[in-house]
């Protein structure tokens, strides 16, 4: 059915919105939705939405994280119901279709997903694909004038991640990246403990978030290094992105870095050391790994330090201070959150709180960290 043009002025609302530029403020920080806030939290609450439609959401790939967590997640939401699907492996849409009451006229095919753009049941697609894949599909997902959603790492570079940017701007659609610890409420008054200058200037941080698994196998898109596999992409972007949300700083170099790869062609990196200078002289640690264990985001400041730890499993996140304060409960779903200040950012028309200007900055730490383990030099972030 074809979409009404009230749909077509909802659908483009916001064009300012769905740019970089305006987006940059929220670069070092988040923006100023926040259904997560808490009672005791200095993070204001999100606005109520302007009305009470829900937002509804095509998963594109129903792996692991969209069946395990996604999906579950969703019917935690208020704002948000899980309506259509978007597959290449046919034989999981009954299973799919069944558990979630999924309508045929919403389940599509790669090929097919163009076709979505006439569909006035979905708002949003969000892509949970290979890391590889995300600019290809979020382009596409863009092109359809739908608002996107697109997992971290937002792609393998950051002109695939500009790629996007630019899909979603032509579009004049929202670009939101699935960096689900900058909706989790502990986590936010951590942000708030660096914004407030809580415990005086920062003087250094660490950031380390690795697990003790078995090296990915060749065979599946972890175990590739052109499909985004490996620690660094995969857990290594949490430290990446950590680092920036807790010191509220973009890095200006990475000044050495170590990675102990896969001794095989297209072999990923099982663990990867770095370390980042700011613009101030000031120095951080970042860790990451795929067969050891690790999970923390520390600040030290002037007159104390604080930290989360552990800073990124699904559940458990808790947050400590120096002088004994405890940054907490856990909450027990994050990724509903998320979404949560994803569709009332979509509803409101407000600034998302990871955008794809974030994603893309992340990227070239990434990329520099890279370049500095292969050429054993100090590497300039540009961004
Ligand atoms: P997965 O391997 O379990 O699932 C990937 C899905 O993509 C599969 O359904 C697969 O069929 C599909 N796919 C589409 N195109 C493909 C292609 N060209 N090659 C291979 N598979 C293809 O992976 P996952 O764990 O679900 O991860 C998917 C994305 O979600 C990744 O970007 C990952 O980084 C991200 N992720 C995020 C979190 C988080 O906490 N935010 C957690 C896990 C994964």
């Amino acid at each position: 059915m074809p979409e009404s043009s009230t749909r077509r002025r909802f659908l483009r609302q916001s064009t300012a919105a769905a740019t970089g530029l305006l987006f940059a403020p929220a670069l070092i920080g988040c923006g100023r939705n926040n259904a997560a806030s808490t009672e005791d939290s200095p993070v204001p609450a999100s606005p109520p939405p302007q009305n009470d439609r829900k937002i509804g959401v095509a998963i594109l790939g129903l792996g692991g994280y969209a069946k395990g967590q996604i999906a579950p997640a969703l019917q935690l939401t208020q704002h948000c119901e899980l309506r259509g699907i978007i597959t290449g492996s046919p034989d999981k849409i009954p299973e799919w279709q069944q558990q979630y009451g999924i309508r045929d006229e919403n389940v599509y095919s790669y090929d097919t997903m163009d076709g979505i753009a006439d569909n006035s049941a979905i708002d949003v697609i969000y892509v949970i694909t290979p890391t590889a894949t995300h600019r290809d599909f979020a382009v596409r997902a863009a092109a359809t004038g739908k608002h996107v959603w697109c997992e971290k790492p937002m792609a393998m570079t950051p002109e695939e991640c500009q790629d996007i940017i630019d899909a979603a701007s032509r579009a004049q659609v929202k670009l939101s990246i699935g960096y689900r610890m900058l909706h989790e409420p502990n986590t936010r008054k951590l942000i708030q403990l660096t914004k407030d200058k809580a415990y005086g200037e920062l003087r250094s941080a660490n950031s380390y978030a690795g697990y003790a698994g078995n090296p990915p196998p060749a065979d599946y898109w972890r175990g590739q290094r052109d499909m985004g596999g490996g620690a660094l992409y995969d857990m290594g972007v949490y430290t990446v992105n950590g680092l920036r949300y807790g010191t509220q700083m973009s890095p200006a170099a990475v000044v050495e870095a170590f990675q102990r790869r896969q001794e095989r062609a297209n072999g990923v990196d099982l663990t990867t050391t770095y370390t980042l200078r700011y613009p101030n002289g000031m120095l951080a640690e970042g860790k990451t790994s795929v067969v050891e264990d690790y999970n923390q985001l520390h600040i030290e400041a002037e007159n104390g330090w604080y930290e989360m730890k552990p800073m990124q499993p699904y559940q458990g996140v808790k947050g400590s201070t120096s002088d004994g304060k405890t940054l907490g409960p856990p909450v027990p779903n994050q990724q509903s959150i998320q979404m949560d200040d994803d569709a009332l950012a979509i509803l409101n028309d407000t600034e998302v709180m990871a955008p794809g200007t974030m994603g893309k900055a992340d990227i070239a730490v990434i990329r520099a960290i890279i370049e500095s383990a292969e050429t054993g030099k100090e590497v300039e972030i540009s961004n």
